[in-house]
């Protein structure tokens, strides 16, 4: 079962011979943690993220953990990077070794520019992390064409399992000189994938087999459903939906339309002095709805995800719960 999973995950998104998927216990941010501290070496390596909010900024806190040097390209939670200005810190600071990026920052719903930094990075010969935590399996994404060096997502977020394992997609050339890197004796990927390789698809550790159980249905739904491209078209239609509606009601979307990804929006919180966010959550809690607390810095906001078993229906039926959970 494992190995099935393996290789549909790869197929998700390469053709191609150079990828291999390796399973790690825990939960997403675990994977991210155990990908840098696998693929950077422990002498030489410095490493360039760039941060637009929380997930990014927990990678720069990742390798402050396992001192790895690093440094930011920040721009505000509300835009995403210029390109002229990561370029800029590239030509100055040889010393970067690598790059991360995450594709969809799960902070705002921003979706990241990850094809045009993998240009940069390819340019300076950089090696690529791509967190695509919440947008693999929920976008489509040709990593053969972006040539990252390990792209990192996990079970529960587009592919729609329950939570337990992440996994990262590694360039097998790049791994396979990992030996040795690792700052963690469970989080070393390189061993990880040795033993699955080698063991048939045993994990070192005690595997979450019930997980692995519903990961492997959750990857036969989605082909049911019509692969990745299926599901993006649906969560399009969730996310274009919700924005009608909540424009209707007067709601307004935090990000720009250019960069908004269809995963999670954000809208500003409404200006009615006794609005409050506590209460607002609890009446649509109470007919049925969790939405998230904004996570923007220095604005008032909240946040609703499309992603999940989650159809036109259900966000019609939201859209009614808000409509009568906004009485002040
Ligand atoms: C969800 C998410 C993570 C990982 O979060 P966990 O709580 O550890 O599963 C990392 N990056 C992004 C962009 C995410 O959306």
């Amino acid at each position: 079962m494992v190995q099935e999973i393996r290789s549909r995950l790869v197929a998700l998104a390469s053709k191609s011979d150079a990828y291999t998927a390796v399973l790690m216990q825990g939960s997403g941010t675990f994977c991210v943690e155990s990908a840098i501290t696998t693929l950077l070496p422990k002498e030489g390596a410095k490493l360039l993220v760039l941060t637009n909010g929380a997930y990014g900024e927990r990678i720069a806190e990742i390798a402050a953990y396992a001192s790895i040097p690093c440094v930011t390209c920040n721009v505000e939670e509300t835009t995403t990077f210029s390109l002229e200005a990561v370029e800029y810190l590239l030509q100055n600071d040889p010393s970067i070794t690598a790059i991360a990026v995450v594709h969809c920052e799960t902070t705002t719903g921003i979706l990241n520019p990850i094809f045009e930094v993998a240009k940069l990075s390819k340019a300076y010969h950089k090696l690529l992390i791509v967190d695509a935590m919440s947008s693999f399996g929920g976008i489509p994404i040709d990593l053969d064409a972006l040539d990252a060096d390990v792209l990192i997502s996990s079970a529960n977020k587009c592919i729609q399992g329950v939570p337990g394992f992440g996994f990262m997609l590694f360039k097998k050339k790049i791994l396979k000189r990992c030996f040795g890197n690792a700052r963690s004796l469970s989080l070393d990927a390189y061993a990880q994938y040795k033993t699955m390789e080698e063991g048939g698809g045993k994990w070192r550790f005690t595997s979450p087999t019930h997980v692995v159980h519903a990961f492997i249905e959750a990857l036969y739904e989605l082909e049911e459903e019509g692969g990745v491209e299926a599901r993006y078209t649906r969560y399009c239609t969730n996310q274009r939906l919700l924005i009608e509606g909540m424009e209707a009601l007067n709601f307004e979307c935090v990000i720009d339309q250019t960069l908004q990804s269809p995963i999670i929006t954000s809208f500003y919180s409404p200006n009615h002095t006794s609005y409050d966010f506590k209460e607002f959550y609890l009446r649509l809690k109470h007919k049925g709805f969790v939405i998230y607390p904004g996570k923007v810095s220095n604005i008032e906001s909240f946040r609703i995800g499309t992603i999940g078993h989650v159809f036109p229906e259900d966000i019609a039926r939201l859209l009614k719960a808000v409509q009568e959970a906004i009485f002040w």
